[in-house]
């Protein structure tokens, strides 16, 4: 999934990863949608943002 990137924040997201390619300053995320992993999961710690691209390769 590549979602788009967009100019403006996705305000139903916080996220602090700031070496995606997708981070915005602000702990905001500006994909247009995001998918997380994995199926089953038991903990918030289990889970992730399937959508992240390491930033400088998009
Ligand atoms: S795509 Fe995922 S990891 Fe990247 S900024 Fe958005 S929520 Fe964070």
């Amino acid at each position: 999934m590549r979602p788009e990137k967009m100019n403006t924040p996705n305000q139903g997201i916080k996220c602090v990863v700031n070496s995606c390619h997708y981070y915005m300053s602000g702990d905001h995320c500006s994909a247009s949608l995001i998918e997380v992993q994995p199926r089953n999961a038991n903990s918030t710690q289990e889970t992730d943002c399937a959508t992240f691209i390491p930033h400088g390769q998009a």
